[in-house]
């Protein structure tokens, strides 16, 4: 599995999906076939994660095929990464938390030595140590796969599932704040309390075509229990009634301005703020460090080609740029570093998470009834 950084590439993977193997997603999308057969699935997640592509334009694409009866299972996976990102916003305290209880719990767990065997996938679950090389090596799982890994690594390992979490972060290259920490806590049965995903010899072996057998695994584990509870911090997320003539931000979530909510506007000149390893809390992997960086050169690239004055700056020299709106960064390593640099700033907010955010305060169950409405606000 090649995961090429440029938006024609991802437009490619999205028309080769919704053209061959859309139909059949409801049906096969929980079967993880191996990393050389993912056409189940449509491996959008890292294009979208950069906002090379975004949801809008994949939904759309894909009610281009097919009606909203036939695509609904598609479209509310894709709404999901929208869903937990809205849950996350208005709760933040979740992320801050677990960066806090992430750090102890780091030090706690440097020697051990089941932690270490873990991350070098030399457990005695053979399944287990194949996703650890196939992560590592292709910077994506299957999301059954995801699902099965954190419940092998909470339950039957023992291992904290933070750690877990910052160990997907590290590697995925959809590694997402939201979809990260939250698809973690429900695992370990802390994100709805009291209920938690435990896998099964007997799920595995028919989700993964027989590819594995003979997996023992404890099946009677019971969920995590979390102290915390977190209530909602109300919040606005209004743009400005004008938009003035100033620089504009660009972090790595947003990485297509041409299809912006804002790519009409004029800006001065465009900053696009790439983030390496020496301001983030979770340190990435090399290969995840060089796919973010040929994102971002792609996105100054097709910039540059529609004569659009713009600058690639690392994010420890924003204090040198004045006047300036940003394209919303997402609660994240980003928006932190922002944060604690006491930077004031004036954020844009797509359209999108606007309307669907505000139907974040419940569970997804709720969030469903609205995927009709917001669905309608594309056109
Ligand atoms: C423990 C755990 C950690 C995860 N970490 C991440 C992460 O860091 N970043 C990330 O983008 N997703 C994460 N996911 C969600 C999901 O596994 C991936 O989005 C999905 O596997 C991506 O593959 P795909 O593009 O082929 O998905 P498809 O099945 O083709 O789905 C289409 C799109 O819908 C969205 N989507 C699908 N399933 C989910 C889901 N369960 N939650 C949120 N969005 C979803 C993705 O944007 C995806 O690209 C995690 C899930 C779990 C259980």
């Amino acid at each position: 599995m090649i995961f090429e950084a440029s938006r024609p590439k991802a437009l490619n993977q999205l028309n080769k999906f919704v053209d061959n193997n859309l139909g059949e997603y409801s049906k096969l999308r929980n079967f993880d076939f191996g990393p050389e057969k993912r056409t189940n699935i449509s491996c959008l997640s890292p294009y979208i994660t950069h906002g090379i592509i975004t949801e809008q334009e994949v939904i759309l694409k894909a009610l281009s095929k097919f009606s909203f009866s036939k695509n609904e299972k598609f479209i509310q996976e894709v709404l999901w990464r929208i869903y937990w990102k809205g849950w996350l916003e208005l709760r933040p305290n979740v992320w801050a938390d677990y960066l806090v209880e992430l750090n102890q719990i780091r030090n706690d767990f440097q020697n051990n030595q089941n932690y270490l065997n873990a991350i070098e996938g030399k457990t005695n679950i053979d399944c287990f140590n194949e996703w650890v090389k196939e992560l590592k090596e292709n910077n994506y799982l299957h999301n059954h796969t995801r699902m099965w890994f954190a419940s092998i690594w909470i339950f039957t390992l023992e291992l904290p599932w933070q750690l877990g979490a910052e160990f997907f972060m590290k590697h995925l290259y959809d590694g997402d704040a939201a979809s990260n920490t939250l698809g973690w806590r429900w695992v370990a049965g802390v994100q709805t309390q009291g209920k938690h995903y435990l896998a099964t010899e007997w799920n595995i072996k028919k989700f993964t075509n027989n590819r594995f057998k003979n997996i023992k695994l404890n099946e009677n584990a019971t969920p995590k229990v979390s102290g915390k509870s977190y209530q909602i911090i109300k919040q606005d997320f209004n743009n400005p009634q004008k938009i003035e003539n100033r620089n504009l931000l660009i972090f790595e979530n947003n990485l297509s301005f041409e299809i912006t909510d804002f790519k009409e506007n004029n800006f001065k000149k465009i900053y696009l703020i790439s983030n390496k390893n020496e301001n983030r809390a979770i340190k990435l992997s090399e290969k995840l460090v060089k796919f973010k960086s040929h994102l971002i050169e792609d996105q100054e690239k097709r910039l540059k080609n529609k004569s659009i004055d713009c600058q690639i700056i690392d994010i420890s020299e924003l204090t040198n740029i004045e006047n300036y709106y940003s394209l919303y960064p997402n609660v994240g390593e980003n928006l932190d570093f922002l944060n604690s640099s006491n930077l004031k700033i004036d954020f844009l907010y797509r359209n999108l998470d606007q309307l669907a955010w505000q139907y974040c305060n419940k569970g997804f169950f709720n969030f469903k009834n609205y995927i009709p409405k917001i669905i309608s606000s594309f056109n």
